[in-house]
């Protein structure tokens, strides 16, 4: 038997969508990726206006505006969709002003109390691939099996880049390497709930593995 719960941390880029998404399709488990809910909160300031340095507003709005997240309904690329007051705006999130105030949004503890409370009672459930900074030191602390999946700041920005380019677009590395290294910055100094490996996770560094192999070593994992 896999394990039930199981949960991926790890930097911006380090490819835990990626391999998580694998993993829960595999396993026919829920795909869960936490960051799209502080994606969500940090577009629905950024669109209605709001400073996303007002804390107040920035922690009402999670408060008070359900965000749901629901298996991909389009198989346009998405890993799942983000439904916020029944408006679709999975694709929205991953724009560029979201990346670039993620980070502060979700510094937040009012915020953070708020995502971590839903994220939890979806994992409890069971069955679940959970992707994000915090699920297996604050989300998740019981999880089966708990992986921090880790990767240079040169490396992740790398990728990023090659992405953007396979898709066609205009890309500049050292500006990708500034922006990753900032959102990591950030992340890992947090006063509530930083970015870290659990004491019980198993360390993945992806440097030079290419996915393939680290799917492997997950699905060694998994398999006990
Ligand atoms: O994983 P992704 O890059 O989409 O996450 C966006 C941002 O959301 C991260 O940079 C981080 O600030 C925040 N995040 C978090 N805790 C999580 C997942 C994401 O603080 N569990």
């Amino acid at each position: 038997m896999p394990p039930s719960t199981i949960a991926i941390d790890g930097p911006a880029a380090s490819g835990k969508s990626t391999i998580g998404k694998r993993l829960a399709d595999e396993l026919n488990y829920l795909f869960f990726d936490t960051g799209v809910m502080y994606r969500a909160v940090t577009w629905l300031a950024l669109d209605g206006g709001v400073d996303v340095r007002d804390e107040e507003t920035v922690t009402r709005l999670a408060r008070e505006t359900p965000i749901d997240v629901a298996p991909a309904s389009q198989s346009d690329g998405r890993a799942c969709d983000v439904i916020v007051a029944g408006r679709d705006i999975t694709w929205e999130t991953r724009r560029p002003e979201v990346d670039a105030n993620v980070s502060v949004v979700s510094a937040y503890a009012g915020v953070r109390h708020e995502m971590s409370q839903q994220q939890r009672r979806i994992g409890q459930r069971g069955r679940v691939v959970m992707v994000g900074r915090d699920i297996g030191t604050v989300v998740l602390p019981e999880a089966d099996l708990k992986i921090y999946l880790d990767a240079s700041a040169e490396e992740r920005a790398r990728r990023r880049f090659d992405e953007i380019r396979a898709r066609g677009g205009e890309a500049d590395y050292d500006e990708i390497l500034s922006k990753v290294r900032e959102r990591d910055r950030i992340d890992s100094t947090r006063a509530v709930a930083p970015l870290r490996p659990a004491d019980d996770a198993v360390i993945l560094d992806s440097d030079r593995l290419n996915a393939d192999e680290v799917f492997a070593r997950v699905k060694e994992l998994c398999n006990g």
